[in-house]
C-alpha cells in the first residue's frame, strides 16, 4: 500500500489534537505528554516527512535501525530505544539515544551504566514494567519493580525517569484503562519510597489503539506508530 503525500503530517495532526481532547478530559496540561512518533520499520523519507511536520521524539525498537537511520536525520532528533536491549548491543546506542525504555534486569542496567561510563555519558532510563504479566512480553512484574528500582539506583552512569508499560493489543481501549491506572499507582508508590537517583516523572504507556486512555490515565510519553505512518510492512 503507497502512502499519499502529506498524510504523515495529517495523521500527526490528528494524533496531537486527540492528545489535545484526552488531556482536556482530564483536566491536564497537552505540554506534559510527549508524543514519540515510533518509526521502526519505516523508510528515513518518512521519518523526513514527520521531522517536517514538527516531530523530533522518534522511537525505534532495533538498534541497527537507530544506527542507520541517526546519521541520515537532523541532530536535533530525539531517539528513544523502545524495544527489547541486548545487553551486547548497548554500547552502539548508549550515546544515541536519550532515553532507553526497556530497561527489565539489573543486568542490562549494569551493562548500561558501564557503557555510559566508557563514553563519558549519563543515561536516562524507564523500567519496563509487565502490567498485565503475558508471557510473551518483556518487562518486570509489578511485584518487582521496586526491588528492582533500588538497586539500579545505586548504579553510577544510568539514572531511572520512570516506567514504560505496553499495554495487551485489544479491541477496545477501554479494557487497558485499569493497567493505566495501576501502572500510574505503581509510580506514585516507588515515587513515596524517595529512593536517591529514582525519579518517576515519566509514565511511556499507550500506542496506536489506546494512546487517548493512557493520557487520560496520566501518561507523560505516547508512542504511536501506525497511528502516524500507516500499516507497518514487515518482509
Ligand atoms: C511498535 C511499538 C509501538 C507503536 O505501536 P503502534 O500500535 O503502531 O502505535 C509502541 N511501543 C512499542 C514498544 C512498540 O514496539
Amino acid at each position: 500500500m503507497r502512502k499519499e503525500n502529506g498524510s504523515i503530517n495529517a495523521n500527526l495532526t490528528q494524533v496531537r489534537e486527540n492528545i489535545c481532547r484526552a488531556c482536556k478530559k482530564a483536566g491536564r496540561d497537552p505540554g506534559e505528554v510527549t508524543l514519540i512518533a515510533v518509526s521502526k520499520t519505516m523508510p528515513v523519507t518518512d521519518l523526513k516527512e514527520a521531522y517536517d511536520a514538527g516531530s523530533r521524539e522518534f522511537g525505534e525498537n532495533k538498534v541497527q535501525e537507530i544506527m542507520d537511520k541517526y546519521p541520515q536525520l537532523p541532530s536535533d532528533i530525539r531517539w528513544h530505544m523502545i524495544g527489547h536491549l541486548q545487553r551486547n548491543k548497548v554500547k552502539y546506542i548508549v550515546d544515541k539515544a536519550c532515553l532507553i525504555h526497556s530497561v527489565d534486569s539489573l543486568r542490562l542496567a549494569e551493562e548500561i551504566s558501564a557503557q555510559a561510563g566508557k563514553k563519558q555519558v549519563e543515561a536516562d532510563i524507564l523500567i519496563e514494567v509487565n502490567i498485565a504479566q503475558e508471557e510473551s512480553k518483556y518487562g518486570i512484574c509489578r511485584e518487582d519493580a521496586i526491588q528492582l528500582a533500588e538497586e539500579i539506583a545505586k548504579l553510577p552512569h544510568v539514572h531511572v525517569q520512570g516506567l514504560m508499560a505496553i499495554a495487551p493489543f485489544v479491541e477496545n481501549p477501554e479494557d487497558n484503562r485499569k493497567y493505566f491506572r495501576q501502572i500510574r499507582q505503581l509510580s506514585v508508590d516507588i515515587s513515596e519510597k524517595k529512593i536517591d537517583n529514582i525519579n518517576m516523572s515519566v509514565l511511556s504507556m499507550g500506542m496506536t489503539g489506546d494512546y487517548m486512555v493512557a493520557v487520560e490515565e496520566g501518561a507523560t510519553m505516547v508512542r504511536v506508530g501506525t497511528g502516524i505512518f500507516g500499516n507497518r510492512n514487515y518482509r
